[in-house]
Parts: structure tokens; sequence; C-alpha cells
């Protein structure tokens, strides 16, 4: 794929197209999926903390630590119980997503210190050592904006990593969105996958779109992922994630973007990234959620038979059985992945702990 093939006012048109031209899109988006197979990770969700050194206008996730008490930080007991639960159920990935840098909070800083842990990279580190070793799932972290030493320790545990791009333009740190985010800053976030592009971790990320941005900035965000992927060749998957309005949220009273916007670019992000799966949170959206899949997505990401959706709590993940149905009906068959995409599991991308830990799974339970 030649960036070149591209341009930002190719992708502003087709986004901004109208009647039957959208139709044709999502023809087109349809057209770069592979087959008709809908892939999706049986995962459980291990929200390490919910303190954030961010404050997103659009996060029902965060909270302050007199709010959590003693749950400042989930302990390792807890959490290799709660994998064990999971791996009756024939979850393989354990994710690990939780608030970024919770460790420039003095609080989560000084339990960190009582546990002997430096910071939380290291305490994810062991977390995901001891899955490794005492659980059958393969970890998958989301710990936000990290540096190049931090991403180089932890590909050692992990199948696979992530985090949103979100934007690329940095308009939206002054906006209610990110202007109280300094983890959202673009440049830090694009250093970051590049790091990752760098050190051959497989990585998924991706965009919200609908929190104030325009057009052009959902196109420079797209071409922007589009450019890392040439460079780098690691990104598995993109994200294509809606603003949805919560009651008590700062961004309470900005519009969502409609079914059309979400539908356009997950049929644009196809076109562009035919190489990469693009997703679509079913749980955010689930009236709507066939026709992402008639406009080019290609995977539900992880649905847990057992964890609530933390982030979006409010929003509850359709059984596996129903997602089955509605997939079913739309014309295509699911099938179940692991957190790292075939194509990287190779001793390039993976470490060979990591290898062998799969080569040992039974992937058909
Ligand atoms: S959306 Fe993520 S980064 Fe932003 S405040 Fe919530 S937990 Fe933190």
């Amino acid at each position: 794929m030649n960036l070149s093939q591209f341009s930002k006012r190719d992708i502003f048109k087709l986004l901004s197209c109208k009647g039957d031209d959208i139709l044709n899109l999502m023809m087109g988006g349809s057209s770069k999926r592979e087959g008709s197979v809908i892939t999706f990770s049986k995962n459980i969700f291990i929200p390490l903390t919910e303190v954030c050194r961010n404050t997103c206008g659009y996060c029902t996730f965060r909270k302050d630590p007199e709010q959590l008490g003693n749950h400042l930080l989930m302990q390792l007991p807890e959490i290799i119980s709660n994998i064990k639960k999971s791996e009756k159920y024939g979850c393989k990935e354990a994710l690990f997503t939780f608030g970024e840098r919770s460790d420039e909070i003095k609080d989560v800083k000084n339990l960190l210190d009582r546990l002997g842990f430096g910071n939380m990279s290291e305490y994810l580190y062991h977390v995901c050592e001891e899955t490794l070793k005492k659980t059958g799932l393969l970890p998958h972290s989301n710990p936000g904006v990290m540096s190049r030493k931090e991403l180089k320790m932890l590909k050692e545990v992990n199948s696979s990593m992530g985090m949103m791009l979100e934007n690329s333009n940095p308009r939206l740190m002054e906006t209610e969105a990110h202007k109280k985010s300094p983890g959202k800053n673009p440049w830090l976030r694009i250093q970051t996958i590049e790091n990752a592009g760098k050190l051959k971790i497989p990585f998924t990320t991706g965009i919200l779109i609908g929190i104030g941005e325009t057009l052009e900035e959902r196109a420079e965000s797209l071409l922007e992922l589009r450019r890392i992927q040439n460079k780098y060749g690691h990104i598995q998957e993109i994200i294509i994630q809606n603003f949805r309005s919560k009651p008590g949220i700062p961004m309470e009273n900005h519009p969502e973007p409609s079914l059309l916007e979400i539908l356009k670019t997950v049929a644009v992000a196809k076109i562009i990234f035919p190489d990469v799966s693009i997703q679509v949170p079913p749980n955010l959206n689930r009236e709507t959620t066939q026709m992402f899949i008639l406009a080019g997505a290609d995977d539900w990401g992880g649905v847990s038979p057992i964890s609530k959706d933390y982030v979006n709590p409010e929003a509850p993940w359709p059984e596996i059985d129903e997602l089955k149905q509605l997939t079913v009906e739309a014309g295509f068959s699911m099938k179940e992945r692991l957190p790292v995409y075939p194509q990287f599991i190779n001793s390039e991308f993976l470490n060979e702990n990591i290898l062998k830990k799969i080569e040992s799974m039974d992937l058909n339970k």
C-alpha cells in the first residue's frame, strides 16, 4: 500500500459523501475484507487501577483516590483468582487496561512503594509474568503512553499491546475532550506507537470519533496511522470508537456522531487499511452493530463472558451467542482469535516464552 494513494482531500471527500455514494463507500469498505469471517477474542478485563493522571471529557472510568478507598490497585491474588475463573469459560486473553501513569498520583506511588515496585510499569510486568506462569491466558496490556524502555520490558511478557491514538491533531488538547489530559498529546501517543513499531510489538490502536474533531482531522488521524503502519507494519487492529454521551461526564451535552458518520469512517478505514483488522466495539453500538460489518469492520474485539467492560460500565457486552446470531444473520461467521493476530505469531514479533505459551494452548477450548 502506497501512502500517496490517498490524500487528505480524498479521504475528506469520502467521509463527507452523501446519498448513494454512502452505499458505494460501504460496499468499497466491505470488499476490502478477506472472506466473511468476523473475529473476536474471548477475554477477561482486569482494570489494575481506575486512578489516572488524565481527565478526559468523555471518561466514565477514572476515579479519584478518595473515591476508591482500599481499592486503589488490584492486587495479585485477586487478579490471578479472577483470571483462573475465566479459564473455565475458555478465555485466552487477559486484558490489562487501566488509568494512565497513575503512579504520578501520590497515593498510588506510595502503595506501589509499599509493595516493592518502583512504578506501574514494573507492577504491570510482574502481573503479566505471573499471569503467564500461573494461568493459561495471554496478557494484552493497554497502559497508555509509555517510554521505549518500558515498552521493551513489557514486550517480554505481552502477546500484544495497545493504545488508542484518539486523534492526531493537537488542537483537541484545547477542547473539553482533552484539555485536562496531558497524556492525550498526540505527539506522545504517536511516539509510543512508533516505538512499539521499532520494537516489533504487535499493536492495537484506533481513533475516537465525535469528540469535537473536524472531518479533516479525522482524515489526518487515519493517514497518520497509515504512515506509521507503512514504516513499521506492526499494527494488527484499528478500533473505530464512537463518542457516547453519558450523564455526569464533562461532555454530557456534546452531540454523538451519527450512525452514518460512524459507518463512513469504518468503510474509509477498511479501504485505507486492507492489511489491518477494523474493529467497532459492539457493546457501544448494540442496535446498529450489524451495519458495521456491512461497511467493512471485521473484528468485534474482546468479548468477555464474565467481566464487565469497566471503561463503559453502563454498556453490557452482548452475550457471545447473541453476537454470533447477529453476525450470522448479516451473512458472516464468527471466529475466535488470540489477542495476537496470526501474522504476528513468529519470532520476529514475539518472545520465545510467549511463542511457547501459544504452542501449548488448546485453541479449540
Ligand atoms: S479515558 Fe482513559 S486516559 Fe482518559 S481519563 Fe479516562 S482512563 Fe484516563
